[in-house]
């Protein structure tokens, strides 16, 4: 079940489905690893690719297509491929298509595992790199080599929700014939269209807000035909990140909510930061639905809202940012996000503590810095909770 001209929410709930001979009215789970053919000359013609369907599940398998598609109508791709967590599909994306020899340029704002893949993976194989500040086109620009191959990047960034100019990234990538890979998590699918910008490839950990609900790994990568043909086509195949076929129902069940839980998550971080903005124990508030956003125009121009997180910074540093953590009854301290459950985390003792204080302090992450996710909660009970946690707060 296809059409184009659905919107989001209809494309979200129907996308994609197969229904199986007893017309199930929700999605089938197919744990299945292999499939069956009617004739040795079925079994010949299906490897010869002469006729449609499944081979074994680690090629692809029904319940993970109807997931797929549906990706691939939300994010206005040609194809796709689902992976078992946001990082297999980060890896795949990258190393399925570069060489030893080649470049890749990268904004250096990169969740932590992104940035060992790019900084500490590729290099063993021969892959340079280079990270840049990504806010600035110059700095791109300026870092290509003849040799540069992919561009990545993710906007907006965590946990410091600073953004990349993703259209103006993809020009100077056409110019030098690279690939442009956007990892889209923080902005979800909904807000935020990479390849409408002129994106090549899009990235999701459909562990955050596809899946929403905290229950599983999962993640995908989209792009037009031709790029999944000659690069992640048999890289998938052969390399076996593919996504368990419950973990796709369950994300298929969560895409189904994906759009009201991201209008109400969006509207309690917008209403979260608008309070945490007016409060003395508060040095600062970013979050891209603030007209007080350094990138206010760019978020303009490539975010349809503010997203889902807030990220702010305690005037009394990592004391005050964790007896404000510890006082919180209803939001709890995790390091995930894009749950419907609202969590909060202090990145440089968690997310960041891996990276150099210097590292820590180019991203803009401080001691004070905390992030929240917002949940679906009712939002006058989140920042009651807030209001009442920071009177806890003495530093
Ligand atoms: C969580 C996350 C990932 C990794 O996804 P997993 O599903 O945890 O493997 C990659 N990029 C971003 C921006 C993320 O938030």
């Amino acid at each position: 079940m296809m059409s184009k001209n659905w919107r989001p929410a209809t494309q979200l709930v129907h996308g994609g489905t197969t229904r199986s001979a007893h017309g199930e009215t929700s999605e089938a789970i197919f744990l299945t690893q292999g499939f069956v053919y009617d004739s040795s000359e079925a079994a010949e013609a299906r490897f010869k690719g002469e006729t449609e369907g499944f081979i074994y599940a680690r090629y692809g398998s029904p319940t993970n297509d109807m997931f797929e598609k549906r990706m691939c109508m939300l994010e206005g791709a040609e194809d796709a491929r689902a992976t078992a967590s946001g990082m297999a599909a980060v890896a795949a994306a990258i190393l399925c298509q570069l060489r030893a020899g080649d470049h890749i340029v990268a904004a250096r704002a990169l969740f932590g595992s992104c940035r060992w893949v790019v900084e500490t993976l590729a290099p063993k194989y021969g892959i340079e790199f280079t990270l840049i500040d990504g806010r600035f086109l110059e700095n791109w620009e300026k870092a290509v080599k003849p040799n540069t191959k992919v561009f990545f990047l993710e906007s907006p960034t965590n946990p410091t929700l600073e953004v990349v100019d993703i259209e103006g990234v993809a020009r100077i990538a056409n110019a030098v014939g690279a690939k442009v890979i956007v990892d889209n998590v923080f902005a979800t699918p909904l807000l935020q269209k990479p390849l409408e910008l002129g994106a090549h490839i899009v990235v999701y950990s459909a562990t955050k807000h596809i899946d929403g609900q905290g229950r599983c790994l999962g993640g995908v990568i989209l792009s037009d035909k031709e790029w999944i043909a000659e690069h992640l086509h048999d890289y998938f195949r052969h390399t076996g990140p593919a996504l368990s076929p419950f973990n796709a129902w369950t994300l298929l069940k969560g895409i189904e909510t994906l759009p009201l839980r991201v209008r109400q998550q969006s509207e309690n971080a917008a209403t979260i930061a608008d309070f945490l903005a007016e409060q003395d124990k508060v040095a600062k508030v970013i979050y891209p639905g603030r007209k007080d956003h350094p990138q206010a125009d760019i978020i303009a121009r490539q975010m349809k809202g503010g997203s889902t997180l807030v990220c702010f910074e305690m005037k009394g540093g990592k004391e005050a940012a964790f007896a404000l953590q510890n006082a919180l009854e209803i939001i709890k301290i995790s390091n995930n996000l894009g749950d419907s459950k609202s969590l909060i985390t202090h990145p440089a003792t968690t997310t960041h503590k891996n990276l150099s204080d210097e590292a820590r302090a180019e991203l803009g992450i401080s001691p004070g810095t905390v992030r929240l996710s917002a949940g679906i909660e009712d939002s006058q009970d989140l920042v009651d909770d807030f209001a009442r946690a920071l009177k806890a707060v003495t530093a």
